[in-house]
C-alpha cells in the first residue's frame, strides 16, 4: 500500500489525487489536508462570487472526496499541528497543493498606508476567506485605483461596478454586499505599467466589463497600436484586445448613463501612494516599451486620486520552514514538481500563480508519475493510522468530508434568496455547523 498526503484541497490538490487514484486503483490511500475546516481552495475563495459555473467543477473534485480510499482532513495546520517532517515520516509521498495566497507586495512608497489592500485581501473579503474578515475596505471614496492588468484586476473592477441585482444567483458573502450596495464609487482606473497588447485578461472576462449595467469601460484610443498589428496576436489575446477596440469606440451618449466608469490606464506604473494617514492620490510615471516589451518609466508623472488602491500584481506561495523555497519567484524550490523524493509540490505552490484552473490537471498527473518512480510499491510506511494516532495524542478535532457536507448544506439553508449558499466566515462557524 502506497501512502500519499496531500496538503491543499483546492483544483491542484485534488487533480493530484484523482491521479493518484488513477494510476495505483486500491493500492493507495491518500489524505487530502487542509488548515481550513472546508474543502476546495481556490474554488471557494478566489473564483469570483459571479462565476458559479467555474464554481462547478467542484462536483468532479467532491467525486474523488467520496471514493474510499480518499479522505478529508480539515481544520489541521502544517507547521502547528503537525511538521512537515513528521508528515513525511508517515507517508511515502507528501504533495503540497497549497497554493499562492499570499499577496506579491508592491514595491513603492506609501504601499502600507490605509485603504491600499493586496487583492488576496479584499478578494478574500467578498469570498468569505476567514483571515480577511477583518478588512474594511474604504468603500465611502468615489476613486479606487486598480493596479494590474490581469484577470484579477478585472475580478475586482467587475466586483465594485455590480450593482446588487447584479450579484444575483452569486455566492458573494452578506457583509461584501451590504458594504458594496452603500459604496460611493464614481471612478476605477486600471492601472497598466504596458500597453494594450501586454495585458493579461482573458476575453470572457474582459467582455463583461461592456455588459454591466451602471458602468462603462473607457479606453483612450490613442493607447492602441495599429489595428493590423493585432493580427500577430494568438487568438485568446487578439479577441481580448478587439474588446478593448470596442471600449475605445463607445459613444459618450452611452457613457452618459452610467454612474461608474472603469478607466483603463495603459502604459501607467505606480511609483508612490500618497495621503495623510490614508491613501489620497497615487503618483504614476508613463512608461514606454523597451525592445524586449519591458516597460521603462520616461520621467513624466501624473497625479490621480485614489480614495482606495487595490493591488492585483500576482500572489505567492507562504514558505514552510523546512522546505526549500525560491523567494524571487515565491514559490517552492522544485524540479518539475518534485522537492526531493518524497516531497513534492504541484500547482501555483509549484509554478507560481499562472494558469487557470485546468492548468493544475496535468501538473496533478505528472507529479504522481514521478512519485510512482521515487517510491515504488510503499516502504510499509503508516500512513493514515499514524497520522490518527498522532492526532489523537495532540488532542485535534479534525474535520472530515462528512462533517463538510453537513456544513455545506448549513450554508445552503441559510442562503439569501437565489443565492447558492451563505458561506460561513468564522472557522468556530464552520466547525459548529457539523453537529
Ligand atoms: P497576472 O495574470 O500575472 O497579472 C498580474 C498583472 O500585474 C500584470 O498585468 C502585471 O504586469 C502586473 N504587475 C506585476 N507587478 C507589477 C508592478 N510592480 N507594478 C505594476 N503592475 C504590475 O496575475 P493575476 O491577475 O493575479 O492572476 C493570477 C492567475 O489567475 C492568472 O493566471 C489569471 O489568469 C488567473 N485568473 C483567472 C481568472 C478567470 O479565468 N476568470 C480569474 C482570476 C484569475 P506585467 O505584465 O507588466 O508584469
Amino acid at each position: 500500500m502506497r501512502h500519499i498526503a496531500v496538503v491543499g484541497t483546492g483544483p491542484a490538490g485534488y487533480y493530484s489525487a484523482e491521479a493518484a487514484q488513477k494510476l495505483f486503483g486500491e493500492d493507495v490511500s491518500i489524505d487530502m489536508i487542509d488548515r481550513l475546516p472546508v474543502p476546495y481552495g481556490l474554488i471557494r475563495f478566489g473564483v469570483a462570487p459571479d462565476h458559479q459555473s467555474i464554481k462547478n467543477v467542484a462536483r468532479r473534485y467532491e467525486k474523488v472526496a467520496l471514493s474510499d480510499n480518499v479522505r478529508f482532513v480539515g481544520n489541521l495546520t502544517i507547521g502547528e499541528d503537525i511538521s512537515i517532517d513528521e508528515l513525511t515520516d508517515l507517508y511515502d509521498a507528501v504533495i503540497l497543493a497549497t497554493g499562492a495566497p499570499e499577496d506579491r507586495a508592491l514595491p513603492i512608497p506609501g504601499a502600507e498606508l490605509s485603504g491600499v489592500l493586496g487583492s488576496a485581501a479584499f478578494v478574500g473579503w467578498y469570498n468569505g476567506h476567514p483571515d480577511h474578515n477583518e478588512v474594511d475596505p474604504p468603500l465611502d471614496g468615489t476613486h479606487v485605483v486598480v493596479i494590474g492588468n490581469g484577470n484579477v484586476a478585472l475580478d475586482v473592477a467587475r466586483i465594485l461596478s455590480k450593482t446588487p441585482d447584479e450579484f444575483a444567483g452569486s455566492d458573494i458573502v452578506l457583509h461584501a454586499y451590504e458594504q458594496l450596495e452603500s459604496a460611493n464609487t464614481e471612478h476605477v482606473a486600471l492601472l497598466g505599467r504596458r500597453g494594450p497588447h501586454q495585458i493579461a485578461m482573458t476575453p470572457k472576462e474582459l467582455g463583461e466589463l461592456g455588459r454591466l449595467e451602471r458602468a462603462a469601460p473607457r479606453v483612450d484610443p490613442n493607447d492602441l497600436p495599429e489595428e493590423g498589428a493585432d493580427a500577430l496576436l494568438e487568438p485568446g489575446m487578439r479577441k481580448s484586445v478587439t474588446f478593448l477596440r470596442e471600449f475605445a469606440a463607445i459613444p459618450e451618449s452611452f457613457r452618459a448613463d452610467k454612474s461608474i466608469e472603469i478607466d483603463f490606464d495603459f502604459f501607467a506604473a505606480p511609483v508612490r501612494i500618497e495621503g495623510d494617514g490614508k491613501v489620497e492620490q497615487v503618483v504614476v510615471e508613463r512608461t514606454e516599451l523597451d525592445a524586449d516589451l519591458r516597460s521603462q518609466g520616461t520621467g513624466e508623472t501624473y497625479t490621480i486620486p485614489a480614495s482606495m488602491v487595490v493591488t492585483c500584481i500576482g500572489y505567492q506561495t507562504p514558505p514552510i520552514e523546512g522546505v526549500p523555497f525560491e523567494h524571487g519567484r515565491g514559490r517552492f524550490a522544485n524540479d518539475e514538481g518534485r522537492i526531493m523524493p518524497g516531497l513534492y509540490c504541484v500547482g501555483w505552490a509549484k509554478r507560481g500563480p499562472t494558469g487557470t484552473i485546468g492548468t493544475n490537471r496535468p501538473d496533478g498527473y505528472a507529479v504522481v508519475d514521478l512519485i510512482a518512480e521515487d517510491i515504488g510499491e510503499g516502504a510499509g510506511k503508516t500512513g493514515r493510522a499514524g497520522l490518527d494516532a498522532l492526532l489523537v495524542e495532540r488532542n485535534v478535532d479534525v474535520v472530515t468530508f462528512r462533517d463538510w457536507k453537513k456544513i455545506e448544506e448549513a450554508e445552503a439553508d441559510r442562503a439569501r434568496e437565489g443565492s447558492p449558499r451563505e458561506k460561513f466566515i468564522e472557522i468556530e462557524e464552520m466547525i459548529a455547523a457539523r453537529s
